[in-house]
This record gives C-alpha cells, sequence and structure tokens, in this order.
C-alpha cells in the first residue's frame, strides 16, 4: 500500500512537472509571437502625491496580448522571459514605449513627469546594461530626470561588484533608482545604505492590513521612520481604501500607487488622465 502510494504520488509529481513544462513552452511561444505581431503592451499606472493628489508620475508594467485578445499578467511571462533571455528584447521594448509616453506626457503641469520602469536582475548580467539604456534614451530623447528604475533586492544577492557599478551609473546619467517590494523578501538593511536608491516602494503585503493589523502599521511606521532619516522618499504600493491612504496621510507618507486612485491603464487611458485638471479629488 504504502508502495503503490509512493508511486502514485511520484506520478503525480512527474505529471505536474509535465504540465509545468508544457505550460512554459506555451508561454515562451506566445511571448516570441507576441514581440513579432506587437502583442506586448505596456500599461501605466499613476502615482500620485501629497498634497493635492497630484499625478507625479507613472509606473510601466507590461502585459502580453493572447492571440484570443486576453491579456496576460506579466508573473505568468516574466520568469518564462527570464529563462529563456526573451527578457532581453522584452525589456527593451517596454523601456522603449516607456520613453515615447514619457517624453509626450513632460509638458504643462507635467513637467516633472517620471516615468517608473522595472529592471530584472537577469538585465544585470549581461554586460552593458546602462549603455543599452543610455542608447534607447538617446533614440527617444528621453532625459534620464524623467526615468526611476526600480529594483528589487533579489538583485544583490550574488553581490557582484558590476551590478552596483550599473547602479551608479544610472545614478551618474541622472536617473533615480527606487528598491521595490521593501520588507517583501531579505530586506537587509545594510544593502539601503550601499545602494545609490533615492526611494523605497513599501511592500503592498504591509498595506493590506492597514489600519487595524498593529504588526503591518509598526513595520509601516518603522520604515517610514527608516526612510526619513536616510532622506529616501517612500512610496506606498497597493493602496486600495481610503482607511489605508488616510492612515499613511497620517504617518507623513506622501506617495502612492493603488487601486483606490487607479488600475494600470493603457497609454491613451493614462493620456486622458493626465488632462484632467483634478483626477482625484478626494473630498
Ligand atoms: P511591481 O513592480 O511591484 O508592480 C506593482 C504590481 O502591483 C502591478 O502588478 C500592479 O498592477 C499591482 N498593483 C498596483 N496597485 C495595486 C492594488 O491596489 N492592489 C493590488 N492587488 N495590486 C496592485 P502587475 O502589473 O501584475 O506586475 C507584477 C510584477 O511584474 C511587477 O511588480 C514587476 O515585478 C513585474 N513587472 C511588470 N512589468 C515589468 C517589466 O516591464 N519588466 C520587469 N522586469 N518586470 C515587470
Ligand atoms: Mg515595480
Ligand atoms: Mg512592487
Ligand atoms: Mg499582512
Amino acid at each position: 500500500r504504502a508502495k503503490e502510494g509512493g508511486r502514485s504520488t511520484y506520478a503525480f509529481f512527474t505529471r505536474e512537472l509535465d504540465e509545468q513544462v508544457a505550460r512554459r513552452m506555451t508561454v515562451e511561444g506566445w511571448l516570441r509571437r507576441a514581440l513579432d505581431t506587437g502583442g506586448v503592451e505596456v500599461f501605466f499606472q499613476p502615482k500620485i502625491s501629497q498634497p493635492g493628489n497630484r499625478i507625479a508620475g507613472a509606473e510601466a508594467l507590461v502585459r502580453l496580448r493572447h492571440p484570443d485578445g486576453a491579456l496576460i499578467p506579466p508573473a505568468e511571462f516574466i520568469p518564462v522571459a527570464e529563462n529563456t533571455g526573451l527578457i532581453m528584447p522584452l525589456s527593451a521594448l517596454v523601456l522603449r514605449e516607456a520613453c515615447r509616453c514619457a517624453t509626450a506626457w513632460r509638458t504643462g503641469p507635467h513637467q516633472d513627469f517620471v516615468m517608473a520602469v522595472n529592471l530584472s536582475p537577469r538585465q544585470f548580467q549581461q554586460p552593458g546594461l546602462a549603455d543599452r539604456i543610455r542608447a534607447i534614451l538617446q533614440e527617444t530623447a528621453t532625459p534620464p530626470e524623467a526615468l526611476e528604475f526600480e529594483i528589487t533586492e533579489n538583485l544583490l544577492l550574488d553581490n557582484r561588484p558590476e551590478t552596483l557599478e550599473t547602479l551608479s551609473e544610472l545614478r551618474r546619467m541622472g536617473a533615480g533608482i527606487a528598491l521595490d517590494d521593501f520588507g517583501k523578501e531579505y530586506s537587509s538593511l545594510s544593502y539601503i545604505k550601499k545602494l545609490p536608491v533615492q526611494a523605497i516602494k513599501i511592500d503592498r503585503s504591509f498595506i493590506d492590513g492597514l489600519p487595524g493589523d498593529e504588526d503591518d502599521a509598526s513595520i509601516v511606521k518603522s520604515v517610514l521612520s527608516l526612510a526619513q532619516g536616510l532622506e529616501l522618499r517612500v512610496v506606498a504600493e497597493g493602496v486600495e481604501t481610503r482607511a489605508q491612504l488616510d492612515f499613511l496621510v497620517g504617518l507623513g507618507c506622501s506617495e502612492f500607487q493603488g487601486y483606490l486612485f487607479s488600475k494600470p491603464l493603457p497609454a491613451v487611458d493614462m493620456q486622458t488622465l493626465l488632462g484632467q485638471s483634478d483626477p482625484f479629488p478626494l473630498p
């Protein structure tokens, strides 16, 4: 009986594995096709800053358009892109589109609009990342100050000196660097000291429980005071309710991103939002 159970467990796992492999190959196929046929789309989620709930910028978030019209979220295809090397052309496409929009949108009241673009650790493993970025900025006539690159702590796990050099080079060019998903993984505080970052984004998992969850509240409070001490900006990610917003404002947090304000939008809708004089009037 035990043996039989063992065997069927084994069979179960191999079937799971087969399915995972098949799924990954399917997604890889979609991704290759999308890269060739314009099926990679970039959405934008506004970043709101207090006071006044102004749109200070947006985060570029990639989507894949399935041949049947459905949108595939990045969690499904970024890992595949990373494992197949397709992350390189994919990221170049996202950056180019983000730059194109940022330059178009930095007019009138939005001259200081900042576009956030996520960088994957894989992009740092090939030499010349800063040069590749610089080339796209030149091609799209985008000033580096218009960009803020979002990195995650796992970028620093393999401790390559080249990574820090690349980040410093991006800083010297004038682009911003933000530490994304702060608190989600290892969050060694020594990283922050080592890194040329100007902003941290508090992971949405800590915003979730606000204002009721006392653990989340005290974590958010300490992150805010840490950031204040280090003179870093703080962005709260995943703000979904008015109660969360009020609580964060009460603690002195002044930048927000979340469904309370807006979901990620196609470029045309983001542009419409930027055309409104007071897009987020909160009573
Ligand atoms: P991220 O960089 O932390 O992006 C924020 C994610 O939180 C986005 O998910 C966004 O839609 C979601 N979000 C924002 N506000 C709320 C909220 O109020 N509630 C909830 N439940 N979710 C909210 P998305 O677009 O699915 O992206 C997931 C992750 O995929 C991103 O997390 C980022 O790590 C990665 N990603 C997205 N675009 C790119 C890209 O162009 N390049 C790379 N390397 N990674 C990307
Ligand atoms: Mg991000
Ligand atoms: Mg994040
Ligand atoms: Mg929680």
